[in-house]
């Protein structure tokens, strides 16, 4: 089945961002709904797929440092917002009718299960649509790195992130008209240029685990199962 694949193990990072829609703030149900719907396609086509969900669209922990906070106090509230993101895309994955996983990094045993790596890497060879709640579990890091641990941790052939727009650019399109977009970079020009792929320690981790990112557009519907198959557009970083 995993024949027509190009990435037949992938972990897919939706930030916080991917999950607004239009709104400012929290989570658009029919744009979560439809992100389900391309896990079930790719689920379809025999893709293992984990899901690490980002929590920015609820809380950042960077907002309350910046504005004199503790630092640590709001990381841990930005870990517990994306464990609310979690649930609510758990609910669409479920109504589609797919197994589903819900591992968070920070215990919390009434609500999910606490993030073991034996457990989750069954649940993952098994098909199941894991997802991966809480980051790392730890202050000063983002998603971007527990998407990155978890995609070691998994065994993932690609690491997805999805932006906003469709791949990495040397500036930023909506503000540059002279952006250029990268089809391919290596992970030492993406840390040299200060591209904004990832955190540096995400890029660091997947660089060293032999991981590629892969950025591409989540507002694209369909672009993540093109590039699945081999196609579609995004920037891949790699070697
Ligand atoms: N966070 C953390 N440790 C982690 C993952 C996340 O402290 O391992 C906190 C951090 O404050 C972060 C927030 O949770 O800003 C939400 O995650 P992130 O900013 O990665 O969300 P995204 O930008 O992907 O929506």
């Amino acid at each position: 089945m995993t024949a027509r694949v190009r990435y037949e193990r992938v972990l897919l990072k939706l930030s916080g961002e991917a999950l607004l829609g239009d709104k400012p703030f929290g989570i658009d149900d029919a744009v979560i709904d439809r992100l389900a719907g391309e896990v079930e396609a790719a689920v379809g086509l025999g893709v293992k797929i984990g899901v690490v969900i980002g929590g920015g669209n609820i809380f950042r922990g960077m907002t309350i440092a910046a504005n004199g906070g503790n630092r640590v106090a709001g990381d841990q509230m930005g870990m517990l917002a994306t464990v609310m993101n979690a649930i609510a895309f758990e609910q669409k994955l479920a109504a589609r009718g797919l197994r589903t996983r819900l591992f968070s990094a920070v215990p919390m045993p009434t609500i999910c299960e606490t993030f073991n790596q034996r457990s989750a890497q069954a649940a993952y060879d098994a098909g199941d649509a894991v997802l991966f709640a809480g980051g790392i579990g730890n202050p000063f890091v983002t998603t971007d790195t527990g998407a990155a641990m978890r995609a070691a941790e998994m065994g993932a052939a690609g690491l997805f992130k999805a932006t906003m727009v469709d791949g990495v650019y040397s500036a930023d399109p909506k503000l540059d008209p002279n952006a250029t977009r990268f089809e391919r970079l290596s992970f030492d020009e993406a840390i040299g240029k200060g591209l904004k792929v990832m955190d540096i320690a995400a890029m660091a981790l997947a660089r060293d685990n032999g991981i590629p990112i892969i950025v591409f557009s989540i507002k694209e519907p369909g672009a993540f199962i093109d590039i699945l198959k081999g196609g579609g557009r995004a920037t891949v970083v790699a070697g």
